[in-house]
């Protein structure tokens, strides 16, 4: 029996995943115990900080999670962090491998002028705000402003423009974080745009997305019916290939053209804008935009431009994988060939492949790295127990039981409430509570 001891770095869905995989591998001749280390005191990467607070079905998830946790020979060190607790070359040297698996966080950048101003804001700060990380929970969100702006036609563009468009009693039940709730509860916005640099059949974002919309009865939604009439015209000779995108689009037009009374806050859908500056004195005032047409079936930029003034702009444009040690960053991803980085180093989930798919992607990804780091695997390296190390440097780990304490306290304050949780948005207080 040879006895492997593997590392992944990042206790989100790919990183749980990648331990599934590993776990599902063991038999008669191999045996693998797994650590699992996070920066954040609490688990699940994106399910806890990035998947919107109203669909909570998506973050039913977690419970594969757990149940990936309670196997034997898994240990959870979370509230370390590589590259400033523990480095790249110590966990090389400690296990028998090294699974990086630490998402992309940092949002893509338009390179535009204004795009620095107070009230530009990036979704990879939004979206961790709203769902209480601790990281960005003091983030200065300007809230004070008729109009919002939102870049990218993306599911996180869309996650983004419910959240500021929607009547905030939607999210009183949900676990979007307290400050967040009572933060848009006092918000002026009433009116969000989404600007696609390119036409509606190239939009990013999914059927289900655009089909719950019109359910949302205290905002309206705004698109021109003709900008999604042209694009089925235009995607009408591809026929069988265009199917998944005329279904967005069918549900597009559908909604385009229901008359319904005008509501105080409304969601407005542009295509074929390219922001080209951000305008403000002190902060922003303004978006200006490029306007497209679509010419053979390729998008070209016209000589005309439009503004839209608002006070807050939200990009939700991608991310990039953040800067480590030790690993090289190609194209926002780590530096990888099918998820191999360097001998006895693997990448999966995002920061192998970029920043798509949904959570389930991430399964047949990490399971097909996993198979390849398996058939790596040579002698057992038989080290000493890395958790040493960690108290040595007095490093206050959070581990299974620890988060179970977390986990169980957010959950009954949130039960209170009619919440599925009552999220804790500070290390200090979660730590406190251990
Ligand atoms: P995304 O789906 O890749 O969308 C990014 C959007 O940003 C695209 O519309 C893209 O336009 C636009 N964009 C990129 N660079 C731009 C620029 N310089 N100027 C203007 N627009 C620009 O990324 P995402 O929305 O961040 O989502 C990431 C992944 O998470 C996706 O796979 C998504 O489906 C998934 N997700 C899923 C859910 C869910 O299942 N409910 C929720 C959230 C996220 P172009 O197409 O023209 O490049």
């Amino acid at each position: 029996m040879r006895n492997y001891k593997i590392a992944i770095v990042g206790a989100g869905p790919a990183g749980y995943y990648a331990a599934q995989a590993l776990q599902n591998s063991q038999n008669e001749e191999i045996s693998i115990s797994i650590d699992m280390f996070e920066k954040l005191p609490t688990p699940w990467g994106l399910v806890r900080s990035g998947v919107a607070p109203d669909h909570p079905k998506i973050k039913s998830v977690a419970k594969v999670f757990d149940k990936i946790a309670s196997e034997d020979k898994f240990r959870l060190f979370a509230n370390v962090q590589l590259g400033k607790d523990i480095d790249l070359d110590e966990l090389k040297a400690n296990y028998d491998a090294v699974v990086i698996a630490i998402g992309s966080s940092v949002g893509k950048k338009l390179g535009i002028p204004g795009e620095e101003l107070i009230g530009s804001i990036s979704s990879s700060e939004f979206v961790p705000w709203y769902n209480g990380h601790p990281d960005f929970a003091d983030l200065e969100v300007p809230l004070d402003s008729q109009t919002a702006v939102v870049i990218g036609a993306g599911n996180v563009a869309m996650d983004v423009a419910r959240s500021l468009g929607l009547d905030p009693a939607e999210f009183e039940k949900t676990d979007m974080a307290t400050y967040a709730i009572s933060a848009l509860q006092k918000s002026k916005i009433r009116d969000v745009h989404i600007c696609a640099r390119r036409a509606p059949e190239h939009a990013a974002f999914t059927a289900p997305e655009i089909r719950e919309l019109p359910h949302f009865e205290k905002t309206s939604i705004v698109i021109d019916p003709n900008h999604i009439s042209s694009a089925l015209k235009r995607t009408e000779s591809l026929g069988d290939q265009a199917k998944d995108i005329n279904t967005i689009l069918t549900a597009m037009l559908a909604i385009a053209e229901e008359e319904k009374p005008k509501q105080e806050r409304s969601i407005n859908f542009h295509f074929l804008l390219t922001p080209i500056e951000i305008k403000g004195e002190k902060r922003v005032e303004e978006v200006v935009f490029k306007v497209n047409e679509v010419i053979d079936g390729k998008v070209v930029a016209t000589d005309q431009t439009i503004s839209i003034k608002c006070g807050l702009v939200i990009t939700a444009i991608g991310y990039n994988t953040p800067l480590i040690d030790g690993l090289e960053i190609e194209d926002g991803k780590v530096k990888n060939i099918n998820g191999r980085v360097a001998n006895g180093v693997y990448v999966v989930g995002w920061a192998k492949r970029g920043p798509s798919g949904v959570i389930g992607t991430n399964k047949s990804d990490s399971t097909e790295v996993m198979q390849t780091l398996i058939a790596d695997l040579s002698e057992a390296k038989n080290s000493s127990d890395f958790e040493a190390v960690l108290k040595q440097r007095g490093i206050k780990y959070v581990n299974q039981q620890d988060w179970g304490k977390i986990n169980d306290a957010e959950v009954a304050a949130g039960e209170q409430l009619g919440k599925p949780r009552l999220k804790i948005t500070s290390r200090e207080e979660m730590l406190n509570l251990l």
